[in-house]
């Protein structure tokens, strides 16, 4: 999918407005902060730092110790960033981080591939605040978001964990505590916060909780608790197998359908052993007898996936 929309543009700060303006008027609370020169991104190599010759007949390069480091802390307050299911370009990406994030100091955007792009950082509270902040959306799809690290590889087609925003539909109202909810939460993934919506007229009503979830494990759709089955609805997830419940592919596709698909066979008792026993269906809260299935996902007025932004 393509979520490009060059029309929502405005003129990006060029990299020379951005390092001129931390250069000579940064902000004055942020006066005694160490910033760092995100345009700076080179160092000398000494002549220690080279060793060359020839190994099984191929010529080799070997960098020192020191070399090697100085490249990695390079990428200190560095984010990989990528649009879950969703093509963005360079220039509507960088207005919209600017836009959703705020950031109180220049960031640099660095295309690299397979649609997952570096952000750094000039300041390490910036840096922190988009990690805390979460969960982030663009065009209604994720924008997922975690610290560089060495071994990050951009061949797989997207990041195994993200924070997500989870509805628990129905939940009865004995179950409105936080420790409750966040112990709920975490038979779902790691709750990062839970947000209750006490401001808006809607006081008393469970919105949604930030989870982080693992992508290469199937989603939980469904929770007992107390003997009474709880959906588990997921925000802006676009692509998810109801047959097997892993966010990136569709069931047309899934490699667990290894025998022809029938009507009774469709789901087996191997995936779905926790969901048909002790499911307890309520005229308010109906429960799909399914593992999984369209009703994991929360849908807008319209039917189709509820977009934040
Ligand atoms: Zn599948």
């Amino acid at each position: 999918m393509d979520c490009d929309n060059t029309s929502l543009l405005k003129a990006p700060l060029s990299c020379k407005d951005m390092v001129t303006g931390m250069t000579h008027s940064p902000s004055q609370n942020q006066s005694d902060e160490e910033l760092i020169d995100i345009e700076d991104d080179d160092f000398d190599l000494l002549e220690d730092d080279i060793r060359i010759g020839e190994r099984d007949e191929i010529p080799f390069i070997d960098f020192s110790d020191r070399a090697q480091y100085l490249a990695i802390k390079s990428m200190d307050f560095t984010l990989v960033v990528k649009v879950l299911g969703c093509r963005v370009g360079y220039n509507t990406l960088h207005n919209r981080i600017y836009n959703i994030w705020k950031p109180s100091h220049p960031i640099k955007l660095i295309d690299i591939e397979n649609d997952y792009f570096l952000v750094k950082f000039s300041c390490k509270q910036d840096y922190l605040k988009v990690q805390s902040d979460g969960p982030w959306t663009i065009f209604g799809h994720y924008l997922t978001v975690e610290p560089w690290f060495i071994e990050f590889c951009p061949t797989q087609s997207h990041p195994s964990r993200i924070m997500v925003w989870v509805r628990l539909p129905g939940l009865p109202i004995t179950c409105y505590k936080w420790s409750m909810i966040e112990a709920i939460g975490n038979r779902i993934g790691s709750v990062v916060k839970v947000d209750y919506q006490t401001d808006n007229g809607r006081r008393g009503r469970f919105a949604h909780m930030a989870v982080n979830i693992n992508l290469r494990k199937p989603l939980v759709s469904k929770i007992n608790i107390n003997g009474r089955t709880q959906i588990v609805e997921y925000e802006a997830l676009s692509t998810v197998c109801f047959e097997c419940g892993i966010y990136g592919h569709v069931k047309d596709i899934c490699s667990t359908l290894v025998a022809p698909v029938t009507e009774n066979n469709v789901h087996s008792e191997t995936l779905h052993s926790s969901t048909s026993k002790q499911d307890v269906v309520t005229k308010s809260s109906p429960v799909p007898n399914e593992a999984f299935g369209p009703w994991m996902m929360v849908k807008n007025v319209n039917g189709v996936p509820k977009r934040n932004l």
